[in-house]
């Protein structure tokens, strides 16, 4: 089932081909202060409906575009390469839709897994 989703004054629109099982909690520097819940997608899974006003902070080693909301402040996606062999596959490109963002979705009804950012890279 689809789920969409914006950021608080809809400047960014997004819906998801279905609804993540479980999302990610990472607790590096810039998550820690910016809160968010990550759920992660294929590109082909996500469509990127409205990105107006939209800003984009890169750190550390840049391989990661933080999107965000230059209206209304949200978190709303990243864009970052595969990294699941362990090292950034830029041929493979996913997005991480913040699911704090999702309408009608309910968080407590999926599994939150902790990723150790702060150490991992
Ligand atoms: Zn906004």
């Amino acid at each position: 089932m689809k789920v969409q989703g914006s950021c608080h004054c809809k400047a960014t629109r997004f819906e998801a081909a279905f609804a993540p099982e479980s999302v990610t909690h990472c607790n590096c520097s810039f998550c820690a202060k910016s809160g968010a819940l990550w759920a992660y997608y294929d590109v082909a899974d996500v469509a990127l409906v409205s990105r107006e006003d939209e800003r984009t902070y890169r750190w550390k080693t840049k391989t990661v575009a933080h999107n965000f909301c230059g209206v209304c402040g949200c978190r709303t996606f990243s864009e970052t390469p595969d990294f699941s062999t362990g090292e950034p596959n830029f041929e493979k490109l996913r997005i991480s839709l913040n699911a704090r963002l999702f309408d009608g979705f309910d968080l407590d009804a999926v599994r939150v897994i902790e990723i150790d950012g702060k150490n991992g890279w």
